[in-house]
C-alpha cells in the first residue's frame, strides 16, 4: 500500500522517488531511460523501483504494488522467478557475452520455432525494434520492393521507417512521427486505420500488423480482417509480417497464428521470449530467413545478439510455461475484466474493458473502439489518469498511459485479482464523483 501520512485525493511519489527523479533529471533527459516511464500522460511523476518480486513491485520508499506494468509484458512469469534467477546467475558465471555461438541460441531458437509452425528459422536480436525493423528489410530484400504498410494507433518499435504519423481515414502516406525523422525515412511508409482492409498494389514489400493491437490499449481484430490482409498480399505478392512483440508467447506457446487461423510470412517476438532480458527475434520460412547475411544479401548484425544472459532467461520461462499455465493466465484475465466491469457499473462509470485472450485492457467510454481513433476518442476524457492515480494510491500499479493493457502475469493469483477489484471498486468511485 502508499505510504503513509499519503493524501487518498491522490498519489504522489514518496520522498526518495522524487529525490531520485530529481537527480536523474540532470543526467537523464527526463529522468528516464524510455518516455512512457515519466507518467507524462497520467500526470504526476514515477516511482522508483527497488526491487520486485511475483506480481509485486517495492518503490525505493518501501511502499508495494501490485504490478500490471510486468515490464511492458516482458514478465510472464512474474518479477524474479526462481527459475529466471537461477538460469541467469549460472549463466553469469559462465561469461556474459563473447561474440561467438553459443548452444543456448541453438535451443531457444528450436523452442521457438518447434513452437511456431512455419516459422522454420528464427534470427535473435536484442530488441523488438530491431526485430521489426530487420524484418521490414529482409521483407524489402527479399521482394525488391520499397513500400511498408503499417496500422495507425501500432507500434513497431523507434525505427525511422516505422515512426510515421497515422492520419485519420484515409491512407497517410510519409509523415514523420518523430522529430529527427526525415520525410525521406518514411517515404514509403503508408500507414492505414487498423481493422479496415487496406488497398494494397505491387510497389507494397511488406503490411506489418500487430493480430491483435496492444498498444492502443486493446483493439482485437475484427472476424475476417487478418484473413482479408493475408489475402489482400497474396493477391500483389507483398509479404505479411505479425508483429507479435507482445502477443507472441503471451496469448499461447507460439504464435498468435494458431488462435486467429491465419498464417504471416514473417514474425517478429519479443518481451516474453527474452524472459526480462534484452531479447528478440524475427523468424519465418526458410527460403525467406535465408536471404539474411550471411547467407544472403541483407545485412543484419549485434555485439550483443543472442545473449547468453538472455538466452537462459528465454528459455528458462518457456520450460517453465505449458498449455495448462496460459489457460489459467486467461481465467486469471477474464476474471479480472468481469469484476472490473462490475466495479465501473457499481459507481456509474461510463467504462469497457476489452479482452482477447490473455490480455485485457481498459477504456472510459461506450464507443466500440476498433481502431485508433476510436482508442483516442476513449482516451480523451483523462479519466484513465484519474482511475491510475487512485489505483496507485490503493496499491496497484496500471500502466501509466491510457494507452497500454494491463499485464498479467501467472504469478497474479485469485488473491491479487481479489485485491485489485477491492482497490478498482473504490477508486472508480473516487473518479465518479469528480
Ligand atoms: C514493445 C514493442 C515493440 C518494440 O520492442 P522494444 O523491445 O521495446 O524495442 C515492437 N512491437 C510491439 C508490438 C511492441 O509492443
Amino acid at each position: 500500500m502508499a505510504g503513509s501520512g499519503q493524501p487518498v485525493s491522490d498519489w504522489r511519489p514518496g520522498p526518495r522517488s522524487a529525490r531520485l527523479l530529481a537527480q536523474a533529471r540532470e543526467v537523464i533527459p527526463g529522468g528516464v531511460s524510455s518516455p512512457v516511464r515519466a507518467f507524462a500522460s497520467v500526470g504526476g511523476e514515477p516511482y522508483f523501483v527497488e526491487r520486485a518480486l511475483g506480481a509485486y513491485l517495492t518503490d525505493v520508499d518501501g511502499n508495494r504494488y501490485l504490478d500490471y506494468v510486468q515490464s511492458w509484458g516482458a514478465s510472464l512469469l512474474g518479477h524474479a522467478h526462481p527459475s529466471v534467477v537461477a538460469a541467469v546467475q549460472q549463466a553469469a558465471g559462465r561469461g556474459t557475452t563473447f561474440g561467438a555461438p553459443t548452444e543456448a541460441e541453438v535451443r531457444l531458437a528450436e523452442e521457438i520455432t518447434a513452437a511456431v509452425p512455419g516459422c522454420d528459422m528464427v534470427r535473435l536480436v536484442s530488441s523488438g525494434t530491431e526485430a521489426v525493423m530487420t524484418a521490414v528489410r529482409l521483407a524489402r530484400g527479399a521482394t525488391g520492393r520499397d513500400r511498408v504498410v503499417i496500422f495507425s494507433g501500432g507500434y513497431h518499435g523507434h525505427s525511422d521507417a516505422l515512426l510515421a504519423a497515422g492520419g485519420s481515414g484515409v491512407a497517410t502516406l510519409g509523415l514523420p512521427g518523430s522529430a529527427g525523422v526525415p520525410p525521406g525515412a518514411v517515404a514509403d511508409t503508408v500507414v492505414v486505420p487498423y481493422n479496415t482492409l487496406p488497398e494494397l498494389d505491387e510497389r507494397v514489400a511488406c503490411v506489418v500488423v500487430e493480430p491483435a493491437a496492444a498498444n492502443m490499449g486493446l483493439v482485437p481484430p475484427e472476424p475476417g480482417f487478418l484473413e482479408g490482409l493475408r489475402a489482400a498480399c497474396d493477391s500483389v505478392g507483398a509479404l505479411l509480417c505479425f508483429d507479435e512483440v507482445i502477443t507472441g508467447f503471451r496469448l499461447r506457446r507460439g504464435s498468435a497464428a494458431g488462435l486467429v487461423g491465419v498464417q504471416p510470412d514473417l514474425w517478429c517476438f519479443g518481451k516474453v521470449v527474452g524472459g526480462g532480458l534484452p531479447l528478440a527475434a524475427l523468424g519465418g520460412g526458410r527460403a525467406l530467413m535465408e536471404v539474411l547475411a550471411p547467407l544472403g544479401p541483407v545485412y543484419q548484425a549485434g555485439t550483443l545478439s543472442g545473449n547468453p544472459l538472455a538466452t537462459a532467461a528465454g528459455l528458462a520461462v518457456l520450460a517453465e510455461v505449458d498449455d495448462g499455465d496460459y489457460e489459467r493466465l486467461g481465467d486469471t484475465v477474464a476474471t479480472l475484466a468481469s469484476g472490473l466491469v462490475e466495479c465501473f457499473a457499481e459507481a456509474g462509470l461510463v467504462a469497457q474493458v476489452p479482452v482477447f485472450g490473455t490480455l485485457c485492457a481498459i477504456y472510459f467510454s461506450s464507443a466500440p473502439v476498433r481502431d485508433y481513433d476510436g482508442a483516442k476518442a476513449a482516451a480523451a476524457n483523462g479519466r484513465y489518469a484519474a482511475f491510475f492515480r487512485q489505483m496507485l494510491v490503493r496499491g496497484v500499479a496500471l500502466a501509466p498511459s491510457p494507452y497500454e493493457v494491463a499485464f498479467t502475469s501467472l504469478a497474479h493469483g485469485p488473491e491479487e485479482v481479489a485485491v485489485t477489484l477491492e482497490a478498482a471498486a473504490a477508486a472508480a468511485k473516487e473518479v465518479a464523483q469528480r
